[in-house]
C-alpha cells in the first residue's frame, strides 16, 4: 500500500466498483458470493488462474456446511467428500502396515450422533479444497454482480480516505485501474496488503516446518475395517499422518520437513513408503508443498478502508482444520455489514463490529488449534520440539510395550480435536457493538458439545418446521435477511414488527410467527430461541441473534425494536443507545 493521499485524489481512471477482494481462495470466493447474492457489485482479483491443484484443507466443518447449503452447492461438496462407514474413526499406528497403537471411534455414540444431527440440517464433510474451491469459483460466476478476474494480480492498492484504488495487472502485462470503496484482503497468509496497511500479527510466527505430499495409492487392504479421517504414524522415520481424502485412492501425507531431502516426488517418496510401510502398495507422489505451521491472529482486522480476511487475518496449525472454515465465516459476517453500509441502511460504524465479532472467533480457532497440536504430541507424534522418546515404539520389548501404552493412555484425550461441534456451531459474538444484550449471562461455548442457544450473539438455532406444507430448517427462515421470529403467541411482537418494518423499510425486515407462517413443534421452536411463547428474537442476515425478547412487548415494542436495529446497524442519524 502506498502512503495515503489526499481523500478523493484524482489520477485514477478505470473501473469503478463497491468492493475490491483480492485473492480468489476460499475467503475471497465467499466473499464475492455472499456480496453477489446482496447485488453489490464487486471485484475480485486471484493471481491464479485456477485453484490449486493440491489440497491443503480437507474439513468443511458444520457451519461452513450451513453456508454451502445456503449457497445451493452443500450437494456437490458431498459429491466430492469422503462417505463415513460406522467404523469411522481417528486412528494410531507405528505404519499403516504395521502396529495399530489405538482407535479414537467417531461415530461410536448414538446419543452424540442424534444431537449432531438435530443441530444442523447438513454435516459436516471431507472434502479436499482442491475439489472445494471450484465449485465456490463455479458458484461466484453465477453472480452477476461479481467480476470474477482469475490471473489478475492487485497491486498499488491506496487508501484515499473515501476510496481505494488499486492496479490489476494481468499475467500478459495488461493492466486496469480499478476504484472501489471498500477492499476485502482475502490475499492468504503471507498477506502483502496486510503488511501494506501496517497491521502486525500476534502469536507464534514459526511453529513448525511440515511437508504436504499428495498421494496415489490404494490402501484399501489395509485400511478396511477402520474407516479413519487420519492415520496417524508413530515410528520416527515417517512419523506424521496421512489423511483420508476420498476414503479410496488419494491420501495426503504430512511429515515434518526435516524427513524430506527433497521437495519433490524423488523426495517424498521414500518417507510416503515408510509410513505405508508395505512395499507391495503402489503409490505416486502427485504433488508436494511445503508450508510453516504458524498461531498468529492479526492485531486488528480493520485499516481505514481495508478489511482482512481469511488466512489474511489469522493463520493456525492445521490442527483441528478451522483454517478455511475460519476464512468462509469471516467472509460471511463482513458481507452483509458491506452491503448494509453500501446502501446506506447501516452507519461506517457497523464494521468495527466485523473485528469485535470475527477477532475473538479466529484467537480462540487458533488456540484450540494450538492445543490440539499439543495434544497430538503427547500420543507421540512430534509437535514442534514437543514430543517424548518413541524410538522403541516398533519393537517387541517391555520398552516398546510401554511406548504403545503411554501413546495409547494418551489418545482418549485427543477428542476434541476431532469431535468440535460446539466449537463449529456455537461461537457467540458476545459483547459486539452489533448485539443488544439481553441480561442472560449463558457460559461459553464449549469445544466438543453443542448447546443451542437464542442467546443474542449466538447462531440462531436450526430446528425442522414445516412452512407451506414443506419440511424446512429455522436457517431458511432467516438465511440472508432481517428476521423477527416470534412464538405462537407472539401476536404483539408481530405487530410491533410491522410498524418497526415500516419504520426502517431499507432493512427489510421479515416477521414469522410460529403457528402461522410455520407449523411444528411450538414449544421446542419457543425453547431452542430461549424465548416464552409470547417472546421473540431479532435474528440478522448472517443468523446471528441480533437482540431477544423472552416474554411480550409493552406498550413501545415496536420502538424497542427500532432501537435494536439502529444500535446493531450503527445507523448515523441515530446515537446508539449504551449496552
Ligand atoms: C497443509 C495444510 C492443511 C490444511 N488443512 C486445513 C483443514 O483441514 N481445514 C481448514 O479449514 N483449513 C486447512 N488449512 C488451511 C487452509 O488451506 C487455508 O486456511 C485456506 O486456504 C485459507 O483460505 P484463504 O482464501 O484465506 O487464503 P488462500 O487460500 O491462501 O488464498 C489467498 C489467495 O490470494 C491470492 N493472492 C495473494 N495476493 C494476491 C494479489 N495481490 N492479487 C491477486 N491475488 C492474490 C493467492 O493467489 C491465493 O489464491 C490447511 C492448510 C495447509 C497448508
Amino acid at each position: 500500500m502506498q502512503e495515503q493521499r489526499e481523500a478523493g485524489a484524482p489520477g485514477v481512471d478505470g473501473a469503478e466498483t463497491d468492493v475490491l477482494i483480492v485473492g480468489g481462495g476460499p475467503t475471497g470466493l465467499a466473499a464475492a458470493i455472499e456480496l453477489g447474492r446482496r447485488g453489490v457489485s464487486c471485484v475480485l482479483a486471484e493471481r491464479r488462474d485456477a485453484p490449486s491443484p493440491h489440497p491443503r484443507a480437507s474439513v468443511v466443518n458444520g457451519r461452513t456446511m450451513e453456508l454451502c447449503r445456503s449457497w445451493g452447492i452443500a450437494e456437490g461438496v458431498m459429491a466430492h467428500a469422503m462417505v463415513p462407514t460406522p467404523d469411522l474413526g481417528v486412528t494410531w499406528t507405528t505404519r499403516l502396515a504395521g502396529r495399530q497403537i489405538g482407535r479414537l471411534p467417531l461415530l461410536d455414540d448414538q446419543e452424540r450422533l442424534l444431537r449432531d444431527l438435530a443441530a444442523s440440517p447438513v454435516l459436516p464433510a471431507i472434502c479436499a479444497q482442491d475439489r472445494f474451491e471450484p465449485l465456490l469459483r463455479a458458484r461466484a460466476a453465477r453472480e452477476s454482480t461479481v467480476d470474477l478476474r482469475f490471473g489478475w494480480t492487485a497491486t498499488d492498492v491506496v487508501d484515499h480516505g473515501d476510496a481505494v484504488s488499486a492496479v490489476l495487472r494481468a499475467a500478459g502485462g495488461e493492466e486496469q485501474a480499478v476504484r472501489a470503496r471498500w477492499v476485502v484482503a482475502a490475499d492468504g497468509s503471507r498477506s502483502p496488503l496486510r503488511d501494506a496497511v501496517g497491521i502486525g500479527l500476534e502469536g507464534p510466527e514459526a511453529v513448525s516446518e511440515q511437508v504436504n505430499v499428495l498421494l496415489d495409492a490404494d490402501l484399501t487392504p489395509l485400511v478396511e475395517g477402520r474407516q479413519s479421517v487420519l492415520f496417524y504414524v508413530v515410528a520416527p522415520d515417517a512419523t506424521g499422518f496421512l489423511i483420508a481424502l476420498d476414503g479410496r485412492r488419494r491420501w495426503l501425507l504430512n511429515v515434518p520437513r526435516a524427513l524430506v531431502p527433497t521437495l519433490d516426488a524423488a523426495g517424498c517418496l521414500p518417507v510416503a513408503r515408510r509410513a505405508i510401510g508395505d512395499e507391495r502398495v503402489d503409490v505416486t507422489v502427485v504433488s508436494v508443498a511445503a508450508w510453516t505451521v504458524t498461531a498468529q491472529v492479526a492485531e486488528r482486522y480493520r485499516r481505514g478502508r481495508v478489511l482482512l480476511a481469511g488466512d489474511a487475518a489469522h493463520r493456525f496449525p492445521h490442527t483441528g482444520g478451522f483454517g478455511m472454515n475460519t476464512g468462509v465465516q469471516d467472509a460471511h459476517n463482513l458481507a452483509w455489514k458491506l452491503a448494509a453500509v453500501l446502501d446506506g441502511s447501516a452507519g461506517e460504524a457497523l464494521l468495527d463490529s466485523y473485528d469485535a465479532e470475527r477477532r475473538p472467533v479466529g484467537t480462540f480457532n487458533r488456540d484450540q488449534s494450538l492445543r490440539n497440536a499439543r495434544g497430538i504430541a503427547a500420543t507421540g507424534v512430534p509437535f514442534a520440539d514437543e514430543t517424548f522418546d518413541v524410538a522403541a515404539v516398533e519393537d517387541d520389548s517391555p520398552a516398546g510395550e510401554a511406548v504403545r501404552a503411554r501413546i495409547a493412555a494418551a489418545i482418549p484425550a485427543q477428542r476434541p480435536h476431532f469431535v468440535f461441534r460446539g466449537q463449529e456451531l456455537g461461537f457467540r459474538y458476545d459483547g459486539s457493538p452489533a448485539v443488544v444484550p439481553d441480561g442472560s449471562c449463558e457460559p461459553p461455548a464449549g469445544v466438543e458439545e453443542y448447546r443451542p442457544s437464542g442467546a443474542p450473539g449466538a447462531r440462531a438455532p436450526h430446528l425442522w418446521v414445516e412452512r407451506g406444507g414443506a419440511p424446512c430448517s429455522t436457517l431458511d427462515l432467516w438465511d440472508g435477511r432481517w428476521t423477527l421470529a416470534a412464538g405462537p403467541d407472539g401476536a404483539a411482537w408481530i405487530a410491533a414488527g410491522a410498524d418497526a418494518a415500516r419504520a426502517r423499510p431499507d432493512v427489510g425486515l421479515a416477521l414469522v410467527r410460529h403457528g402461522v407462517d410455520v407449523a411444528g413443534d411450538a414449544a421446542a421452536f419457543t425453547a431452542a430461541l430461549g424465548v416464552g411463547a409470547d417472546g421473540a428474537v431479532l435474528v440478522r442476515p448472517d443468523g446471528h441473534v441480533g437482540w431477544r425478547a423472552s416474554g411480550p412487548p409493552g406498550p413501545d415494542g415496536a420502538a424497542v425494536l427500532v432501537a435494536a436495529l439502529d444500535q446493531i446497524l450503527a445507523r448515523p442519524h441515530r446515537p446508539r443507545s449504551p449496552a
